[in-house]
Order: C-alpha cells, then sequence, then structure tokens
C-alpha cells in the first residue's frame, strides 16, 4: 500500500511536491505544445491549497544534462500553472541554495513556488544524498506525483523521500492503483494488446503478462518476428532475426499456460512509408517480398474486435501499426474504438498508445491512459519502481 496525501495533516505546512511538467516545448519559440502533464498534477495541488499547504513544486524540463539551459527555464511552466490555478505562481532561479531556502521557508499559507529545474544540477539524477538532503531542507512534507519517473532513482524521486516524512500525490495514487488493478486479482478474462516497433523493447512485458492473461493480441512492427517464427515470409518488415527462437518458446509457453496467443490473420502491407497509396491488403500468408507490414488487415481488426468484447480488464501497450501515418492508423483506431466502447476496464499504457488515444479523441472513455510510458511499461513488467517503493509502508 502506498501512504497516500489525504492521510497527513498538510495544514499550513511547507509541502515539497515532484510533480512531472516535462511538458513539450515548440522548438523555434519555446511555447508549451501541450500541457497534458501540468493539468494532471491539478488534483494534488488544488487539495493542498484547499489545506492552505505552502506550496513547492519541484520538476525537471528537457535535458539539460547538469548544466544551465536558458530554454529550459520552468518559468513558462510556472506561468502556465498559474493561469490553471488562477493565482501567482513564484519562481526561483535555483532548486538548491541559501536564497531558495529563504523563499521557501517565507512562503505564506496558500503561496505556491516553483523551482527551478532540477536537472541543472547532474546530482539529481545521480541520486546524490547531499542534493537530496538539500531540496529536502526546503519542505516538511515530501510528496510524489510524478508517476512518470517513479522508475527512476533519482534524488527528487527517491533521495529526498529518505529525510523527510513521504507519501503519494493523487494522480501517483490514480496510477498505481489502476496499473495494480491489471496485475493483481484482474477480473477475468483478461486480455492485453501489445504492439510497438519492436519485440526488444516488450519482451519483459510479454513474459510477465504470458502467465497471467487469457488472451493475447500481439499486433504492430513486433508481430513479424512472430510470424517469422511460424516460418512465414514477411517480406521488408520490421523483425528482430536474433529473438525468433524466443517468439516461438513465448508462443509454446502461451500453448502450454492455456493463453489464447493471437497474431494477425491479414495485414496491411506498403512498399514505402513515404507513399502510403501505395499498399495492399493482404493474408499473413501471402505478403509480397518488396512489401513491409504497416498496420492489422480488416479480418484482424474483427478478430481482435470480438476478443476484446469478451474481455472484462484490457490492457493495451503498443501501437498495431504505423498509427502516425494515415491510413495506417485504422487498425489502432479500430482497437480504440473497441477499448472505448468495452464495459471492462480499460487500461492503457503510455507513451505511443497514449497519444494515439488522445489522436482518436477516445481517452475520455478509457478507464485509465497513464501518463508514464518508460514508468508503466516497468510496472507492467513486474518490476519494482523506486520512486514508488520508497512510498511504500
Ligand atoms: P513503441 O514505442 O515500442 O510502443 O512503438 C511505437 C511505434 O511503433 C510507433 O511509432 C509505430 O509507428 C510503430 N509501429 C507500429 N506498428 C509498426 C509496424 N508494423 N512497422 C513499423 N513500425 C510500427
Amino acid at each position: 500500500m502506498l501512504r497516500r496525501l489525504q492521510d497527513l495533516d498538510v495544514k499550513s505546512k511547507r509541502v515539497l511536491v515532484r510533480v512531472d511538467f516535462n511538458v513539450p516545448l515548440d522548438k523555434k519559440t519555446g511555447a508549451i505544445t501541450d500541457d497534458t502533464r501540468i493539468r494532471a498534477s491539478l488534483p494534488t495541488i488544488n487539495y493542498l491549497l484547499s489545506q492552505n499547504a505552502r506550496v513547492i513544486l519541484m520538476s525537471h524540463l528537457g535535458r539539460p544534462d547538469g548544466q544551465v539551459v536558458e530554454s529550459l527555464r520552468m518559468d513558462k511552466v510556472a506561468r502556465r500553472l498559474g493561469e490553471l490555478l488562477g493565482k501567482e505562481v513564484l519562481v526561483t532561479g535555483d532548486c538548491v541554495g541559501s536564497d531558495v531556502e529563504t523563499l521557501a521557508l517565507g512562503l505564506k499559507d496558500g503561496q505556491v513556488l516553483m523551482l527551478e529545474n532540477l536537472r541543472f544540477h547532474p546530482e539529481e539524477e545521480k541520486n546524490d544524498l547531499a542534493f537530496a538532503q538539500k531540496l529536502a531542507r526546503l519542505g516538511e512534507i515530501y510528496v510524489n506525483d510524478a508517476f512518470a519517473t517513479a522508475h527512476r532513482a533519482h534524488a527528487s524521486t527517491e533521495g529526498v523521500a529518505h529525510f523527510l516524512p513521504s507519501c503519494a500525490g493523487f494522480l501517483m495514487q490514480k496510477e498505481y492503483d489502476y496499473l495494480s488493478k491489471v496485475l493483481e486479482n484482474p477480473a477475468k478474462p483478461l486480455l492485453a494488446i501489445t504492439g510497438g516497433a519492436k519485440v526488444s523493447d516488450k519482451l519483459k512485458l510479454l513474459l510477465n503478462l504470458l502467465s497471467r492473461v487469457n488472451v493475447l493480441l500481439i499486433g504492430g512492427g513486433m508481430a513479424y518476428t512472430f510470424l517469422k517464427a511460424r516460418g512465414l515470409q514477411i517480406g521488408t518488415s520490421l523483425c528482430e532475426n536474433e529473438l525468433v527462437e524466443k517468439a516461438k518458446e513465448i508462443m509454446v509457453e502461451a500453448s502450454k499456460a492455456g493463453v489464447e496467443l493471437l497474431l494477425p490473420l491479414d495485414l496491411v502491407v506498403a512498399k514505402d512509408l513515404n507513399n502510403p497509396s501505395d499498399h495492399l491488403v493482404v493474408p499473413v500468408e501471402q505478403i509480397p517480398a518488396e512489401y513491409g507490414g504497416v498496420d492489422i488487415g480488416p479480418k484482424t481488426r474483427e478478430l481482435f474486435k470480438e476478443k476484446i468484447k469478451q474481455a472484462k480488464t484490457i490492457v493495451w501497450n503498443g501501437p498495431v501499426g504505423v498509427f502516425e501515418i494515415p491510413p495506417f492508423d485504422q487498425g489502432s483506431r479500430a482497437i480504440a474504438l473497441a477499448l472505448a466502447e468495452s464495459t471492462a476496464l480499460t487500461i492503457v499504457g503510455g507513451g505511443d498508445t497514449a497519444a494515439a488515444v488522445e489522436k482518436f479523441g477516445l481517452a475520455d472513455k478509457i478507464s485509465h491512459v497513464s501518463t508514464g510510458g518508460g514508468a508503466s511499461l516497468e510496472f507492467l513488467e513486474g518490476r519494482s519502481l523506486p520512486g514508488i517503493e520508497v512510498l511504500k509502508n
């Protein structure tokens, strides 16, 4: 169990909150192009303000690699947050040091301070103890609401928790609760859809799910290594030859465990992603040598939709086609729609899959779309996440 924010007395306290404000910025203007991550932390911040806490926020932004990078300062993020909260958000020129301490200690009830980019200091990513201690000096309570960085043991996500009473914010709790529902006592049948580019990226996920799921649907670039393992000719499709044997083993394991592992029946194949109009729909047994698979075909969409209808818990990680390039988004769109129409508990692992669901305008019809790409993948792989472990009783 995670220690929860609502169980601590935060009234008038200085609460140091790790948020994930690593928002995408426009390369030319530096403007924030998507504020989803800022909005995702509002429940925690608003709750703290309702308790008259003194809120000190900390995050990284981009990859400054331990140096001050002017374009990666937090002031624009603080401004956007201020607009969303309808109140001033104070900023600092640094995230540690005596000036910052003076500011933090001088905060009044209900004030909000945004610290400067944590990754301007190399000690952050090294989980340096002295640096974590300096951060801890700013607050009286530590709240971690940055699920997306919970798989990293950094000073602000792990180290600092050793120096202050600590707990999980509302976003962190939500992520943990939903993702746990896949791994612990899920309502059955449990169905997983895996896709994305490579088997190697999803191997640990597949192995962890194999002992838990009833049905496993495999699409995307990773399906071709499995089709090759079945002895099929896959043309120019993505393939990891070194994993063909592993794919065979996974199929044998699935059959032994009574898992229904389904691969595509038909495919959309293209010669060149730059020329999407030149594509064909073919059965998996008939991929022309000069074509490569870019999406699941219509028969597969129907089969997958049928299986999705029967499931009670569904987890989806990895698009089943090159969803960024229409019309090769049709397979992923069909999966997203099937999830949206399902009455099951539906969970979408972050990163590209979340982007796909957003693109189709269906995110609000899914029980939970994770805000963490790497973190949700590692969670579903069954690994312990350092930023979560320190928040457990
Ligand atoms: P991942 O980050 O591993 O979930 O991979 C997502 C990426 O996989 C997306 O950018 C998709 O375009 C890509 N992808 C999905 N299906 C295919 C495919 N059949 N061939 C190549 N790339 C694919």
